[in-house]
């Protein structure tokens, strides 16, 4: 899919204050520095779009863009951090989990690992609660540029490993460019599917 046009749309600090639920829906998770603002520009190809989310304020909030007109690019709050206000720490878990659980548009959710890193409890936790609500979820291992071709073939292995056979592994650098071909191939299957009636019964 040809990007023409990608846009802000809004952004949502508390559960019902998501747009109305309409275009199908594709949610990137990750914890905070993961490269996620990187992540969406890249696959965007964007430069800066994203940042729109990083203004003070917003990092705590689910923000919402439109691409194409015909889906949305849903950017989670950074987790993995216990910074902030007390009262915006307690507002996350519910604001996250309840867009997860019962989004009726989410069509599948890109959870971002640093290659360096490898998948950590967040992570694990979270893969977890989406195969519970029968999400479907593609890992996706960022800065893979930051290891070397062998590092890089051996992390991938054991992260598919780690994930399961039910969710997919690719390896991506907003650098360079790789694996941006792989993670259209996945969220164009999950937003055409959502598009043509799809894999996924509709929910409410
Ligand atoms: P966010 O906090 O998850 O939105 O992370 P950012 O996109 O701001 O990236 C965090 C840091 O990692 C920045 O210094 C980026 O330049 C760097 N970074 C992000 N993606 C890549 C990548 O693919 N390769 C390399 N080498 N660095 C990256």
């Amino acid at each position: 899919m040809r990007v023409t046009a990608a846009r802000f749309e809004t952004a949502s600090g508390k559960p019902g204050q998501e747009p109305p639920a309409g275009l199908p829906e594709v949610a990137i998770a990750g914890r905070s520095n993961v490269g996620k603002s990187s992540f969406i520009n890249a696959f965007l190809a964007r430069r800066g779009l994203a940042r729109t989310s990083r203004t003070p304020g917003r990092t705590r909030q689910i923000n919402f863009f439109v691409v194409n007109e015909r889906f949305r690019v849903v950017d989670l709050p950074g987790y993995g951090f216990a910074v902030g206000p007390e009262r915006e720490r307690l507002d996350w878990g519910p604001l996250i989990e309840t867009y997860l659980r019962d989004r009726a548009t989410l069509r599948g959710v890109v959870v971002l690992i640093d290659a360096r890193r490898g998948l950590g409890g967040e992570e694990i936790e979270l893969l977890g609660f989406l195969a519970e609500h029968e999400r479907p979820a593609l890992l996706v291992a960022t800065k893979i540029d930051k290891l070397g071709r062998g590092a890089a073939t051996t992390t991938l292995r054991k992260l598919a490993g780690a994930a399961g056979r039910a969710v997919p592994v690719v390896g991506f650098s907003a650098k360079s460019g790789d694996g941006r071909d792989a993670v259209w191939r996945h969220l164009g299957g999950w937003v055409d599917d959502a598009a043509t009636g799809g894999h996924k019964d509709a929910r409410t």
